[in-house]
């Protein structure tokens, strides 16, 4: 409750879509002396996580493990398989698809933005629509988030990569992964995506600070012509040390140590089993969002995100207020809002080592800060919420009875 002496008890409920709450054993695993980045301690820790990373990414090719966060990997995707004036067809799903648009624009690079209302995904049909029009093949590359961060919408991969050869058209295809991997099922090899780009702090429940490009042999080769200019992110000098479990340049020691643990975690616990926690929280909280009577931003189920869901208030509520309230009344914070939803939403991350109680902690706390800043709603949220928990519990105990 509100502060009147300095101390605020128990935790804070950190509910943006990332960063996560790191689990104490990931603290753990970091909490330990550095070790020598050129030493043999070091290179065995390095072998298990490059190996580990790709069981998470479900690819059996390298993946670049970079010292950056999401952004930086964003730009390795790009300055690795492409040369200036290329051009590249994105999808305006919201504020990070713009925002990796303007970094290829920044780049010299040609980006053509399909626009969307930011209230879904990526439409196959109209990535393939595009591409059969493009009969000179002048498009370089297909960027596609597989999960807009600033809206909840979730963009169907596979059926994308399907639409691009229906299309016959040779682009090569890069998905920004950042707030869905380890969080939602997710196949490099299978979906055949050419570049998967990863972030550590969300479903990999690890601190910002660590970037990942998972490649494709096309991704590799269309490295050896790309004429945009690289040093740091370059695969090729990273690609040599690592075979020796090595980098190029200082590595992240710590993070590194607790990337390994955060795999092993999510394997001890079943990736299946990982996916299913983030449906049930999802579900659960677009439930206690339709009791309330108010509107889930992404507008078509379709689309709907396992990892963050975003709430419209009604006209003449300023959400940006009602976080604030959130943060000084209950000391939880929800994920601020963007561009045309801008004072007008907050988004409610579920994602990363989070549970059922911890949801509806989140969920009763938005519905007490409704009823204190008089946001128009009905009561019921967090009810809806359990009672969805209640059955997806009994349904899985009947499952592991039968
Ligand atoms: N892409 C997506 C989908 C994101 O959610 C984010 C950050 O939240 C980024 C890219 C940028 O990553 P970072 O902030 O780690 O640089």
């Amino acid at each position: 409750m509100s502060k009147n002496s300095s101390r605020t008890p128990g935790r804070h409920f950190l509910h943006i879509p990332g960063p996560t709450p790191l689990p104490d054993r990931v603290l753990r695993a970091m909490d330990t002396p550095i070790i020598d980045h050129r030493g043999p301690e070091f290179a065995r820790l390095a072998k298990r996580c490059l190996e580990g990373i790709k069981t998470i990414f479900k690819t059996t090719s390298p993946v670049i493990i970079y010292t950056a966060t999401g952004t930086g990997a964003w730009e390795a995707s790009l300055v690795n398989t492409l040369s200036p004036g290329d051009r590249v067809l994105m999808v305006e799903t919201g504020q990070f698809a713009t925002q990796w648009k303007n970094m290829a624009e920044k780049l010299g690079l040609k980006p053509e933005f399909i626009e969307t209302d930011w209230r879904i995904g990526a439409d196959p049909a109209v990535i393939e629509a595009r591409l059969k029009d493009d009969k000179q093949h002048a498009i370089k590359a297909v960027c596609v988030l597989h999960n807009e961060t600033a809206t909840g919408c979730l963009s169907p991969v596979a059926e994308i990569r399907k639409a691009i050869d229906r299309a016959g058209h040779p682009a090569l295809f890069m998905v920004d992964t950042i707030s869905s991997l380890a969080s939602t099922d997710y196949r490099h090899d299978e979906w055949g995506v050419d570049v998967t780009i990863g972030g550590a702090q969300k479903g990999l429940m690890l601190p910002p600070g660590m970037s990942f490009n998972a490649l494709s042999d096309r991704a590799l080769v269309a490295s050896k012509n790309a004429k945009l200019p690289k040093s740091f992110w370059a695969w090729d000098d990273m690609l040599t040390m690592n075979k020796q479990g090595f980098f190029p340049y200082t590595p992240a020691t710590q993070m590194l140590q607790g990337l390994a643990v955060a795999i092993d975690m999510l394997h001890e616990e079943g990736l299946d089993n990982v996916f299913a926690r983030h449906d049930r929280l999802a579900e659960a909280t677009r439930r206690a969002i339709r009791a309330w009577g108010l509107e889930i931003v992404c507008r078509d189920p379709r689309y709907y995100s396992p990892t963050v869901t975003a709430v419209l208030l009604p006209d003449g509520f300023d959400a940006d207020a009602l976080r604030a309230l959130a943060l000084d009344q209950f000391n939880i914070s929800y994920g601020a809002s963007f561009g045309p939803f801008a004072g007008k939403m907050f988004r409610i991350g579920h994602l990363g080592d989070t549970n059922e109680l911890m949801i509806l902690g989140a969920l009763a706390a938005a519905e007490m800060s409704f009823a204190l800043s008089g946001v128009p709603h009905k009561k019921g949220g967090v009810q809806a919420a359990m009672d969805y928990f209640v059955s997806a519990a009994s349904s899985s105990a009947r499952a592991a009875a039968e």
